[in-house]
């Protein structure tokens, strides 16, 4: 089958970015791979089973459907659900042996009952809002709830987790840090043996205190490549991208000067222009708002996109281009081509938006190619 479009996933670099990042991180820490929203758009199971053979520790996901499809792949591997649940899907936890985390005291009264009917102990993590006013026990009412987990024989609490707002903002992240470490010095729930205790992700390892008695870190979009746009103690790594995206270019036209091009007409020609149609649109990877902000690399050089981009179709001006370029000839919006790259960061910047968003706007429409490159 010949592709229009597609995102080339290479999963050695995937495995070379864990080790880098495990490598950095003092021994004792744990590496939690989260693999939400389809692994970040790279494909769950491609994925999940190269994460596999690197050296994960545990697998987070935003919830038991995403769960389900690990879980097919092997009996054994501890799988974290990162949200809350709702009441139907609690079956599931015992079904698939997951781990749910537990932030109420609603939560853990449908544990509790859980483990009576089925008669096991249920493993969970404590998540504790400390300041992102999102999923979590707020940290004030925490001990309260834990005192009441403490009395459950059903309930084992394993792991105790809580997300930081704004890791560029230290003090407020450092205050979210003390919160934290306030429930647990006021409650010792962390000496338990093989106790989990995590906060950051690649955003916040900045602040990663080596001594501190955080024992695990829940990584996502540094594994698959991409250095958050605000930087981290770990931003300086070499992670290579594990996702580019492609494109073909599938006509070239000639326009006069003073053409608008594009709906909304958002474009006006300066000068008699060549202008390159590309095969793929925002039905396919190509942010709407990134229309006159981005390029396309041809022949390793960048064009820019042009007038705004359609569900299909994007345009790039080829004018300035030297002959040679032919239709069919790959176009790449994000990765490399022969000496220039564009970053998926760049993109997500040009289209005011974040590389998470970025990886989930890949769609259906775009075949997943695995390779294993190396570099
Ligand atoms: C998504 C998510 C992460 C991973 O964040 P990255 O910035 O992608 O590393 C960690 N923890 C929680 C609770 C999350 O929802």
């Amino acid at each position: 089958m010949v592709e229009r479009n597609w995102a080339e996933i290479n999963l050695a670099a995937l495995e070379r970015n864990l080790r880098l990042i495990k490598d950095s991180l003092p021994s004792h820490v744990r590496y939690i791979s989260v693999v939400k929203a389809d692994a970040y758009g790279h494909g769950i199971l491609p994925t999940a089973a190269r994460l596999m053979q690197s050296g994960v520790d545990l697998f987070a996901v935003a919830n038991v459907k995403e769960a389900s499809v690990i879980r097919e792949m092997g009996s054994g591997w501890p799988i974290l659900i990162l949200g809350p649940l709702l009441e139907e899907e609690n079956e599931a936890l015992v079904e698939l042996d997951l781990i749910p985390t537990l932030s109420s005291h609603i939560e853990l009264d449908r544990l509790k009952a859980l483990s009576q009917k089925y008669q096991i102990r249920i493993s969970t993590h404590l998540k504790i809002d400390s300041g992102m006013g999102r999923y979590g026990i707020w940290w004030e009412d925490a001990p309260e709830l834990i005192n009441e987990i403490k009395k459950c024989p059903e309930i084992k609490l394993c792991g105790a987790l809580t997300h930081f707002a704004q890791p560029s903002d230290i003090e407020y992240t450092e205050q979210q840090r003390s919160h934290f470490l306030t429930v647990l010095k006021n409650t010792q729930i962390h000496n338990e043996p093989e106790f989990w205790v995590h906060a950051d992700n690649s955003s916040s390892l900045r602040s990663f205190d080596r001594k501190a008695i955080f024992n695990a870190v829940r990584i996502g979009l540094l594994q698959f490549g991409v250095s958050p746009p605000q930087g981290s103690i770990l931003a300086d790594l070499p992670v290579e991208p594990v996702l580019s995206f492609h494109s073909r270019l599938a006509m070239i036209k000639k326009l006069p000067k003073g053409t608008s091009l594009s709906y909304g007409r958002q474009f006006t020609l300066k000068k008699d222009s060549s202008i390159g149609i590309i095969s793929a649109g925002y039905g396919d990877a190509i942010p709407l708002a990134s229309g006159n902000h981005a390029f396309g690399l041809i022949n390793g050089q960048p064009y820019p996109l042009v007038g705004r981009v359609t569900m299909d179709q994007t345009l790039i001006d080829l004018t300035d281009a030297p002959d040679g370029i032919e239709l069919g000839q790959t176009v790449t919006l994000i990765g490399r081509q022969e000496k220039r790259e564009i970053l998926l960061t760049e993109l997500a910047t040009q289209a005011q938006t974040i590389p998470w968003e970025l990886l989930c706007s890949i769609t259906k429409r775009v075949p997943r190619i695995y390779s294993t490159k190396r570099e």
